[in-house]
């Protein structure tokens, strides 16, 4: 038997962002819903990090909810504790801000996360690299898919040295993607 408590967490963790994410779906051309995208970034945490930390699991699961929903801090912190909200905002844009304004701070900001943030944006630049790859937005030119890469590896570069696989499986995927965008 596996350590009850964990599981729930984990499966409160997915229920809770499944449902504020629930009316949204990836920017993709293939149109996924959205939930596919935080429980990828977490299964990849586990998977190919090889990390269990379930503060860090979990918050890799609500990684988008600040952001994205109408979600609050308060409320991931009275249902899912401190530390967790603490990553969550970590790695939270503030959307009051031009895209180019975000896209510059979130460069800036990525060496000076704590490890448990790092994992989660390098994880979350894995997944996009590879939806740049496979399922773009169909308004976006191929330079435009090119410039993201660029952007990914600024941020991966600054998320380095946390945990080998991972920076070794961000590397794969941004080679493959380069290789087939062209
Ligand atoms: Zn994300």
């Amino acid at each position: 038997m596996g350590d009850i408590g964990t599981a729930a967490r984990l499966l409160a963790a997915a229920h809770f962002s499944a449902d504020r994410h629930r009316d949204q779906r990836r920017k993709g051309a293939r149109g996924t819903p959205y939930i596919n995208h935080p429980l990828e970034v977490a299964e990849r945490i586990v998977r190919v990090g090889g990390i269990g930390d379930l503060d860090v699991l979990v918050a890799a699961i609500l990684h988008d909810t600040i952001e994205d929903t109408e979600t609050t801090a308060d409320e991931i912190e009275d249902q899912f504790g401190s530390i967790v909200v603490a990553l969550v905002l970590e790695v939270t844009d503030d959307k009051s801000l031009t895209s180019s304004e975000r896209k510059r701070l979130e460069i800036e900001h990525a060496p000076h996360l704590t490890p448990g943030a790092k994992l989660i944006k390098l994880a979350d630049k894995i997944s996009n690299v590879a939806d740049t790859e496979s399922n773009p937005p169909a308004s976006w030119s191929r330079q435009r898919r090119r410039d993201y890469l660029d952007f990914a590896e600024q941020i991966a570069l600054g998320c380095r040295g946390i945990n080998d696989a991972l920076d070794a499986e961000f590397e794969r995927v941004l080679a493959q993607a380069r290789d087939r965008i062209g």
